[in-house]
């Protein structure tokens, strides 16, 4: 009987990786790993390491988290290192809590990694700091994409109002209608809103608007992208960044 890891991969970049990530990569015997995942990090795999792909598009159907899991516990009875790789950090919104609730039920042992989430990794690349003294002192990680059948989770937009920074992910499709909610809860429509595209990679792109251009005239925005609500979005423009490699250095910062 072998071992799940489930395993953050972080947002893009390969150096984003932790080093307990890197470590159980190179030794793992199977990888099922998803869309968001940096295919370079897959060649990080020794040779006789089977790649499995497992990645659902959005709008996730239950059966195929189910066959997900199935395979997951046909790999842990028949491997020994079996590492299931996630985007980002595989308990912000992957469905890693399920998949670690089902093994365990199943008596399979299971041990999580971490990983930097595109949710702080992302804005951070782009040159957006969520929190700033003086600016902002909270954020909030929430769903643009939320199930309609989960009515106990369903999102509390009122409360919504009084954090600071606010980080949408999986909200493309949804994000004039997210825009329209917060400025009927009370935001301020002239608050700025960042997408950055494909974040941490060399296909990195940021469009910047604010809360009434998103609600009546949404710009082309292309998933995956994080989507940041708040005035900390103004400060991108103080912190320019050299885009190398999906890198990005702050050369200046005048407020
Ligand atoms: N577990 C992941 C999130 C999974 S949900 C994490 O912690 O990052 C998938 C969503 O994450 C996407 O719809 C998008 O909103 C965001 N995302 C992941 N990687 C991204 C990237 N490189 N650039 C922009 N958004 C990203």
């Amino acid at each position: 009987m072998g071992k799940v890891y489930l395993v953050g991969a972080g947002p893009g970049e390969l150096e984003l990786l932790t080093l307990k990530a890197y470590r159980l990569i190179k030794s793992a015997d199977v990888v099922l790993y998803d869309r968001l995942v940096n295919p370079e990090i897959l060649l990080l795999a020794k040779p006789e390491c089977q790649l499995i792909y497992v990645g659902k598009e959005e709008g996730k159907h239950t059966l195929e988290q189910e066959k997900i899991n199935e395979l997951l516990l046909h790999y842990a009875h028949t491997k020994e290192v079996v590492v299931r790789l996630k985007g980002g950090d595989p308990f912000v919104f992957g469905r890693g809590g399920e998949e670690a609730l089902f093994l365990a039920e199943h008596g399979v042992e299971v041990e999580v990694v971490p990983g930097i989430s595109s949710a702080t990794g992302v804005p951070a690349y782009a040159g957006i700091p969520i929190t700033f003294r003086g600016l902002s002192s909270s954020f909030a990680v929430i769903t643009g994409h939320e199930d309609p059948k989960k009515e106990r989770t369903s999102i509390d937009w009122e409360s919504l109002k009084g954090i600071n920074t606010l980080v949408f992910l999986m909200a493309v499709s949804n994000r004039k209608e997210i825009a329209r909610r917060l400025i009927e809860v009370g935001r301020d429509p002239k608050e700025p809103v960042a997408f950055i595209e494909r974040g941490t990679t060399r296909e990195q792109r940021v469009v910047i608007t604010d809360l009434y251009e998103l609600a009546n005239y949404p710009p082309e925005v292309n998933p995956p992208a994080v989507m940041v609500v708040g005035w900390v979005v103004k400060l991108k423009k103080y912190l320019t960044q050299v885009i190398n490699k999906g890198a990005s250095k702050v050369v200046s910062c005048v407020l």
